[in-house]
C-alpha cells in the first residue's frame, strides 16, 4: 500500500509498511487536507518480483476541518507581488528575480536564468520553444536594476501550478514570513489556502509545513540550534563517562530532535552494587519553549538516599515513550532482575510498559496518588471512613489484616472493592515482594527528584540535560 499527501500533484507517494506509516499519515491529513490511499493488490507469491498488479483501487477522504473559511485568507498576508513591466524598478539584481520568481509563480509559467552578471539578469520562460524573454539592466546608480526589455508572448501550456519549481519552500517562507511572525501557530493547511488565493497554487502538505519552519527559523532562530548540539553533547558524555548508555533519536518528519536517554555507568553501577532493587519512576513536564516530557528513574541507596539511575527526555508520554525509556534502561540494569520492583503513579501507558519489558518486575503504585484517583471516581457517604480503611488495607503488612480492612470497605463500597482488587498493581504492602527490603507505598523520591531538578525545568533539553548530569554528578560525589 501506498499513501500520499494532499491532492495535488507531482503526487508523493510513501509505501505503508507499518501500522506507524498509516498513523504518520493520519497526522499529516488532521488538518483537513484529502488523502489518497492506492492499493495495489499483486497477484501471486509474496515474492513481488514476479508478481503484478492487477488492480488499483484508490479513494479519497476529506476530513472535516475545523477552521473557518476565511481565517486562512485573513491570516494570510498580501504580498502585493509586483507587475513586472518594461520600465519597472528593483532595488538591486536579487530584488528583481525574487519578484520574477514571484511574478512567475503567479502567472503559472517557468523562468530559465539564462545569464546574470553585475549588468544584466536575462531570463527566459523555461518551456522549450517558448519565446518569452525578459532582460534587467543596472541603472546609473550602480545599484538598481529596471526592465529594459520584454520580449515574445507566451506559447507555452503553463505549468503545472503545484509541479511549479519555482514555488521551493524558501519561496514559501519568504512569503509567509510576515504572517507566521505575527501567528507563529499557522496551518500548512491555511498557508496553503492563502497561497491558492494569491498564486492560484496548491502544494504539497510536506513542503508547506517544511516552509513554514523556515520562516520560524527566519523569525525566531533555529528552534533545533539547540538541538544541533546534540550529537556533541552525547560524545562529550560518552568520553568523560566511559561506559555509559547514551541515545538519542530524531524525528523523521523535519528531523528534530525527538528524545534523549542518559544513564552514566557510575549510576547504573551503584544501583546494581550498592541500591535497593527498587526503581521509582515519574513523568515531569518540562516548561521551556520546547516543552517535552522528562522521564526519570530514581532508587535509594544505603542511607535513604536519592539515587538518579537514569534520566530521558521525550516528546511527550506514552507507552511508546515509556518502553523507549525502559528498554534502553533494560540494557543497562538488565530486564531479568529476579528480585526488582517499580513504584509509580498511574502514568500513562507505563504499566503496560513494565509488564511488557521487566515481565518478572513488580509495580507498585503510589497510594497517594490511588487515592486522588479513588475520590475523584467513587462516591461514598462515609468518605473518611472508606479512606481510613484503604490506606489502612495499603500499610497493612498481612494478608490477614489486609484482607479484614477489604472486607469492611466492601460492605461500604462493593465497586471499589471491585476496583482493588482487580488493579494490575500492588498497592499493599501486604502484596509487596520479598527481598525488595522497602516497604514504601509511595512515590516520595520521585517527588524528592523533581523539587531537586525544579530549575533546569525551564531550559531547553541540551541545557536541561547537562544541568541534570552536574547534579547527578554531586550527587555520586557526596
Ligand atoms: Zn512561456
Amino acid at each position: 500500500m501506498h499513501y500520499h499527501i494532499n491532492g495535488t500533484s507531482p503526487k508523493e507517494y510513501k509505501v505503508i509498511n507499518y501500522d506507524a506509516d498509516v498513523s504518520l499519515l493520519v497526522n499529516q491529513t488532521n488538518e483537513s487536507l484529502r488523502a489518497e490511499i492506492v492499493i495495489s493488490l499483486y497477484e501471486g507469491d509474496e515474492d513481488q518480483s514476479n508478481s503484478h498488479v492487477i488492480g488499483i483501487e484508490s479513494f479519497e477522504q476529506n476530513i472535516q476541518c475545523s477552521i473557518s473559511q476565511n481565517d486562512g485568507v485573513s491570516r494570510f498576508q498580501k504580498s502585493s507581488v509586483t507587475d513586472i513591466t518594461i520600465g519597472t524598478f528593483f532595488n538591486d539584481a536579487t530584488s528583481f528575480k525574487n519578484a520574477l520568481r514571484s511574478f512567475a509563480i503567479k502567472e503559472n509559467f517557468g523562468v530559465r536564468i539564462k545569464a546574470s552578471d553585475k549588468k544584466r539578469v536575462i531570463a527566459t520562460c523555461s518551456y522549450q520553444g517558448c519565446q518569452w524573454r525578459i532582460q534587467a539592466s543596472l541603472c546609473e546608480d550602480s545599484q538598481s536594476f529596471q526592465v529594459r526589455r520584454v520580449d515574445g508572448e507566451h506559447t507555452c501550456p503553463g505549468i503545472n501550478r503545484a509541479g511549479n519549481r519555482l514555488a521551493t519552500s524558501a519561496w514559501v517562507a519568504n512569503q509567509i514570513q510576515e504572517m507566521v511572525k505575527r501567528y507563529p501557530d499557522i496551518s500548512p493547511k491555511e498557508i496553503n489556502s492563502g497561497l491558492e488565493k494569491e498564486f492560484g497554487l496548491s502544494l504539497p502538505y510536506m513542503k508547506l509545513w517544511r516552509a513554514r519552519e523556515q520562516a520560524r527559523d527566519n523569525i525566531f532562530g533555529s528552534v533545533d540550534d539547540n538541538y544541533k548540539w546534540v550529537p556533541t553533547l552525547t560524545a562529550e558524555l560518552l568520553d568523560r563517562n566511559p561506559g555509559s548508555h547514551i541515545t538519542y533519536t530524531f524525528n523523521a518528519i523535519g528531523n528534530s530532535f525527538q528524545r534523549f536517554y542518559v544513564s552514566f555507568k557510575v549510576c547504573v553501577d551503584g544501583f546494581l552494587f550498592g541500591c535497593r532493587p527498587l526503581i521509582s519512576l515519574d513523568a515531569c513536564h518540562l516548561k521551556s519553549k520546547y516543552l517535552g516530557v522528562l522521564l526519570s528513574a530514581n532508587s535509594v541507596d544505603g542511607n535513604n538516599g536519592l539515587f538518579t539511575i537514569a534520566y530521558v527526555v521525550v516528546e511527550a508520554e506514552s507507552k511508546h515513550s515509556w518502553s523507549w525509556f525502559l528498554k534502553n534502561m533494560g540494557e543497562t540494569i538488565g530486564t531479568n532482575l529476579s528480585t526488582l520492583s517499580f513504584i509509580s503513579d498511574m502514568e500513562k501507558g507505563l504499566g503496560e510498559a513494565i509488564r511488557e519489558i521487566y515481565p518478572q518486575a513488580e509495580h507498585r503504585i503510589c497510594i497517594r496518588h490511588l487515592w486522588k484517583n479513588i475520590k475523584k471516581n467513587f462516591r461514598c457517604k462515609e468518605g473518611q471512613k472508606m479512606q481510613g480503611l484503604v490506606w489502612a488495607a495499603a500499610n497493612a503488612y498481612t494478608n490477614v489484616e489486609m484482607n479484614e480492612k477489604l472486607s469492611e470497605l466492601h460492605d461500604l463500597s462493593p465497586t471499589l472493592y471491585s476496583y482493588l482488587i482487580s488493579l494490575p498493581y500492588k498497592w499493599s504492602r501486604s502484596q509487596f515482594m520479598i527481598g525488595i527490603g522497602h516497604a514504601t507505598n509511595t512515590n516520595n523520591f520521585a517527588e524528592s527528584f523533581n523539587a531537586w531538578i525544579s530549575d533546569a525545568r525551564t531550559k531547553p533539553a541540551v541545557d536541561l540535560i547537562d544541568l541534570i548530569r552536574e547534579k547527578v554528578m554531586e550527587q555520586r560525589a557526596q
